[in-house]
């Protein structure tokens, strides 16, 4: 595929474990690296002249974390502490922490004690954004950030700066819905589900600029190239958490489905929407990481229908025929939103199937249950 060769200047190889080449050039020039959590406002960071790097974690087999955590704990989250008991994290110059869960809480806290970089920062996000005292909070929050940031580089951070920031991701965030909407083409997607992956990942860790560079080549080589796969592949919306490892997609693509689009906390969900900007770009920047990321660890009355509203929406976008809900196993705030979830879709009349995912999706177990799955979509009897 045509799209191989820009893909083969981001190897995922390369790219997952924390340094790679592009960081490496980023400190080259003196720069400093920030490792963050997701719902951290990135752009801030970038603002102030830091690269901000996605904590992805590893599916390598867990042995240092033992020690910390026992395993009810999800993979994605001790696999962090890992790297960093690893010495795998000591190329960065500090990490952003955030509460989006008690997991992340805890495992922010024992990487603060336990594996030594310059600095630490931890952002309190509230998790009922209805309320004005949360909106409130937040900005100050930020504005915490921001003085962080601004002690850290010995330099203020300007509107105009973090106006350049939030364009910038944004241009990313128009390119990643530009090529979801070419990659799960009716009725031959374009692009594979591991491939949009791969891209969606790549772009949580390499510079801003870079991302654009590299996605700004593929709209055009999608619209030249042919079909991927055939059009008797039953095609998969593809819902929930953090999914690092490209197993899943591939065992789906092996057992006769084809991943069409997604709202997985590393995928689709990731970019979200655009953040829209005012003159005061640092409260745009507050709302939009209080407010507009759909996410089940946020008790927002009426979050988990927004949710629902969000995958409906995107089944009927990309022409789903069923929906599979990938979890990491002891992620509780996606497993407090299952039940609801899976009833709502089953009343809309679309197959439904959870996977719980600990290092790897890769059994033979969830093979077989995956052919079982499409067999029944296929003979039409859910
Ligand atoms: S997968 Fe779930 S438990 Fe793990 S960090 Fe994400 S929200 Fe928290």
């Amino acid at each position: 595929m045509v799209i191989d060769t820009v893909l083969s200047n981001y190897s995922l190889e390369l790219l997952l474990p924390v340094q790679n080449p592009f960081i490496n050039k980023w400190q080259s020039q003196g720069k400093k690296v920030f490792g963050y959590f997701c719902k951290v406002p990135k752009e801030l960071l970038h603002a102030a002249g830091i690269l901000p790097i996605r904590l992805l974690g590893t599916f390598q087999e867990l042995k240092e974390t033992h020690q910390h955590f026992p395993p009810v704990f999800c993979h994605y989250a001790r696999s962090v502490l890992e790297l960093g008991l690893n010495k795998e994290l000591s190329s960065l110059d500090g990490i952003i922490g955030v509460n989006m869960c008690d997991t992340i809480v805890h495992i922010v806290n024992a990487l603060e004690t336990s594996v030594a970089l310059p600095h630490y920062h931890f952002l309190n996000r509230p998790h009922d954004a209805g309320v004005r005292s949360a909106r409130i909070f937040f900005r100050k929050e930020v504005i915490k950030l921001k003085n962080r940031l601004e002690t850290i580089t010995g330099t203020p951070i300007t509107p105009d700066q973090i106006k350049r920031s939030v364009e910038l991701y944004n241009q990313i965030r128009e390119m990643v819905k530009k090529i979801e909407v070419l990659r799960g083409k009716f009725p031959q997607p374009k692009l594979s589900g591991s491939t949009a992956a791969q891209i969606a990942l790549i772009g949580q860790v390499i510079p801003p600029e870079e991302n654009l560079k590299m996605l700004k080549q593929i709209p055009p080589l999608l619209a030249k190239q042919d079909a991927s796969g055939d059009q008797e592949r039953v095609r998969i919306h593809l819902s929930g958490s953090v999914l690092q490892d490209l197993s899943l997609y591939q065992l789906i693509e092996e057992t006769g489905g084809t991943v069409v689009s997604d709202d997985l906390c590393s995928g689709s969900r990731f970019f979200g929407e655009q953040i829209e900007l005012t003159d005061d770009p640092l409260f745009c920047l507050s709302d939009y990481y209080l407010q507009n990321l759909s996410c089940p660890v946020m008790h927002t009355k009426g979050e988990d229908e927004k949710r629902l509203q969000d995958i409906l929406s995107k089944v009927e976008q990309h022409h789903a025929e069923a929906v599979i809900f990938s979890l990491q196993k002891f992620c509780d705030p996606h497993q407090f939103d299952l039940p609801y979830l899976l009833n709502r879709l089953r009343e809309a009349g679309i197959p439904v199937m959870t996977v719980e995912v600990d290092r790897s999706a890769n059994s033979q177990q969830l093979r077989t249950r995956l052919q079982a799955f499409f067999e029944t979509i296929r003979g039409g009897s859910l």
